[in-house]
């Protein structure tokens, strides 16, 4: 099955409205490269100054509460991303696996929450250095997936990252044989939970991917695009990204 390409990027706690020179910039790239979807979670601050223009990129939070209302204070429902302008969110991420100890029942209660208030679903999976040196790797992320993985997830809305946490932000990527195996593993794994749809999900690799690396990873099998942290936080870093994708 041909599954479009997709480049998100993912600014963490960086960006100010001076930066939103870098969304606009971004933003007239992905315009460029409409062959290709292209994603860029902020900070919840400029969802709705960079929405405003944002055209084909498509803007997303990177985070949301597993329910729709209620007394979760400094939290925000997926129903105030989607009004503030953003189509996607990312949940599941490494940070707030590690930072706020969430689960991957978390990661699933946040993804239907999502679903459900109209966002599209970026949901990461990824194993820790010591997993990986106690090979494993594999049967983290199977197990991350199975309980993680809405049933009804299908690629119209759902899209899985596959991010090592020894890789983010460290500058050190798997082989390229490694990507490959373990996204041949978690497409296998989430075959057996929403069968054909499957083969409809995207499945990006995550982890210190730049403009130097991306060509050799985005042409590795199975992988569908890329989720880019640090290099996605100027358009000089992301746009060769979003190029190489192209
Ligand atoms: C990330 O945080 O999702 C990420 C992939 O970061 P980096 O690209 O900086 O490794």
């Amino acid at each position: 099955m041909t599954r479009r390409k997709l480049v998100a990027g993912n600014w963490k706690m960086h960006g100010m409205r001076a930066d939103l020179v870098e969304v606009e910039a971004i933003a007239a790239a992905a315009a460029a490269h409409r062959q290709i979807d292209v994603v860029l979670a902020l900070p919840a601050t400029l969802i709705g100054p960079a929405a405003a223009y944002a055209g084909p990129l498509a803007i997303g939070g990177q985070d949301c509460h597993a329910n729709p209302k209620g007394a979760h204070t400094g939290c925000l429902s997926a129903a105030m991303l989607h009004e503030a302008g953003a189509s996607v969110v990312i949940v599941g991420h490494s940070e707030r696996r590690a930072d706020q100890n969430e689960t991957s029942q978390d990661a699933w209660a946040k993804a239907e929450a999502a679903r459900a208030a109209g966002l599209r679903v970026i949901l990461c999976c990824g194993e820790t250095e010591a997993e990986r040196d106690a090979g494993r790797a594999e049967r983290v992320v199977q197990a991350q997936i199975e309980k993680s993985v809405p049933e009804d997830a299908n690629g119209d809305w759902f899209t899985l990252a596959y991010e090592p946490r020894w890789a983010i932000g460290t500058g050190r990527t798997p082989t390229p044989e490694e990507i490959a195996s373990i996204h041949a593993i978690a497409r296998a794994k989430m075959r057996q939970l929403v069968g054909d749809a499957a083969g409809g999900i995207r499945i990006l690799y995550g982890g210190s991917v730049t403009g130097d690396n991306a060509a050799s990873i985005l042409a590795t099998p199975e992988v569908d695009g890329a989720l880019v942290g640090g290099a996605s936080l100027t358009a000089a870093k992301f746009v060769p990204i979003i190029e190489a994708a192209a």
